[in-house]
Formats: structure tokens, sequence, C-alpha cells
């Protein structure tokens, strides 16, 4: 089968089956070949990695992750490509199992568990941007067996998924991928390596996942509701978003004597906070 990186063979592709692109599930097929190279480097894939990647769409991607990885689990949605992958484009490929699911609604754990015996996988996709984040977010909170996720988000996702306190992209996300996991930017993608062209440029993003978090906390639970309530209201100070929020029933003068504690000014923004100090605000609270 023709590498679908080349844009000839992707349009005979879509003109061979009448593909009219599903703008619902975020479909943006890529083109470049050295973009593909590039995830795959980002990855560090090799013949011992089993690889799950979520919405291989005409199978672009898939086709270079079959060749360099041991196992591949694709996961598409669409079920209009099924047949197209299993038939034409992936038929070559004896190392891919082909899933017609909702990524979201899957048992990741028991699916890691059937297809590679529990042992740590890499995640590797060009997400549908429409739901990147909470895609992004079970792969990290729900502790499966990953060891790392590279996916192609947003150019400014990726900036608030990597961002350090006190920029104007800091924020929830940001803390989150931090406690989960090692964020590298790999590569900036233009809009030109896709069919069709999204609106918005794109990066490369790899988020090597830690065994532990690399902070101490009594309560998680009570961490992320502390980083929530600090950015609902990001004019606010600490201290206001932490009395304010509804989640959290914690009085003013139990939050100002944590905020002192941790070593904090009274008037602090959250957006100031590195996750370090997160971590030892929510002990001083739990
Ligand atoms: N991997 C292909 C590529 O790089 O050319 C396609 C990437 S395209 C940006 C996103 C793909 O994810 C589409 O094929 C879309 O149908 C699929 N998709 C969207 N939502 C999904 C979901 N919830 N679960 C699984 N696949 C999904």
């Amino acid at each position: 089968m023709a590498q679908l990186a080349d844009p000839k063979n992707t349009i005979a592709i879509l003109n061979k089956y009448h593909i009219v692109f599903q703008k619902k599930y975020g479909q943006n097929f890529l083109i470049d070949e050295h973009v593909i190279e590039k995830i795959l480097k980002a990855a560090g894939i090799t013949k011992d990695d089993t690889v799950l990647e979520i919405g291989p769409g005409i199978g672009t991607l898939t086709q270079y992750l079959c060749e360099n990885a041991g196992h591949v689990i694709a996961v598409e949605i669409d079920k209009n490509l099924i047949p197209i992958l299993e038939n034409d484009t992936l038929a070559q490929y004896e190392n891919v199992r082909i899933i017609n699911d909702d990524v979201m609604k899957l048992d990741l754990k028991e699916l890691i568990e059937t297809e590679n015996g529990g042992k740590p996988i890499k995640v590797v996709a060009n997400l549908p941007y429409y739901i990147t984040t909470p895609i992004v977010m079970a792969l990290l909170e729900k502790k499966l067996p990953v060891e790392s996720i590279t996916v192609m988000v947003q150019k400014e996702v990726a900036a608030r998924m990597q961002a350090k306190p006190g920029s104007s992209d800091y924020g929830a996300l940001s803390l989150a991928v931090r406690y989960y996991s090692e964020p590298y930017i790999a590569a900036n993608v233009p809009v030109n390596c896709f069919m069709p062209r999204p609106g918005v440029d794109s990066a490369v993003i790899r988020m090597k996942l830690y065994r532990e978090p690399p902070v101490h906390v009594e309560n998680e639970e009570l961490l992320f509701a502390l980083i929530r309530a600090s950015f609902n209201q990001r004019r606010k100070t600490l201290l206001n978003g932490i009395c304010n929020f509804s989640g959290l029933n914690i009085t003013k003068e139990r939050a100002a004597e944590a905020i002192a504690r941790t070593g904090l000014s009274p008037d602090v923004r959250g957006e100031m906070l590195s996750l370090e100090q997160f971590a030892v605000l929510s002990c001083h609270l739990s």
C-alpha cells in the first residue's frame, strides 16, 4: 500500500471511497511525512512498543506506527473509515488491531490488559481537537499503564499544557499535566500539513508519565479542588478564590493561615503558585 503521507495517495483514497470529512469528529488528516517522523521520534517508538493510536482516520500515521512498533491498537469512532483501514490502507499489516469505538467509552485498562498483558503502552495520536483536553485528562487521571503520551494538539493547548507559573497560559491544565508527567513540545506544525487545513496551527507534545507524582500530597482531590478554585476567577486573590469556591467549604481565617504557613503573601494570586506550592498549601489545609 502506498504511503498516505504523500498527499496524492491520500487524495486517491478520499476519491476512491467518496470520503466526506466529518467535522464533528475533528477530521484533519496528516499529509506530511516529516511531521510523522517527528512524532515517532518524540515518542521513541521501537519494535518493543505497543502503541495505542486514538483516531487513525484513514491510517496515515498508523502505517508508520505499524512499520516501527511491535503492536498497534487503533481506536476509531467513525464506522465509515473501518472498512478502508481493514481492507485497504492497513490491510498489509498483521500487527494492528482496529477497534471501532469512542475512546472515551472504552475501558482502556482492560484493553491494555488484553492487548499487552497489562504492561505499559505508549499513546500516539493526532487528536481530534474538539475533545483534546478530556482525552488527555482521562489518560493522565485514570492511572493507566501508560509510559508516555505523544499527541498533536492545537498550538495554544500545547502552550497551556507546558506553561510555567506567572504566564498567561498557566492554569489548571498546566498543573494537572505537571502533576502526572513531564511535558515537552517536540514540534510546531503549520496548517498546510493537514487535509483539510485546520483553522489554527498545531504542536506535538510528549508527556512522559511519572511512576510517582513529583510532589507529595495527603489528599489529591483537595489539591485539584484548590487548583480549580484558584483559577476559577483568575483576577481574584488566592485567598478569595479558595473561600468563595463552593466545592471547598474553607473559612477565610483557615485559608489565610494556610497561605501564611506556605510562605506566601496574603494577596498572592493563584496563577503565581508552582505545583510544589499548591501541594504544600493542600497539606496545610487537609
Ligand atoms: N490519525 C489520522 C491522521 O493523523 O491523519 C486522523 C487524525 S484526525 C485529527 C482525528 C481522528 O480521530 C479522526 O479520524 C476522527 O474520526 C477520530 N475521532 C474523533 N473522535 C474520536 C473518539 N472519541 N474516539 C476515537 N476516535 C475519534
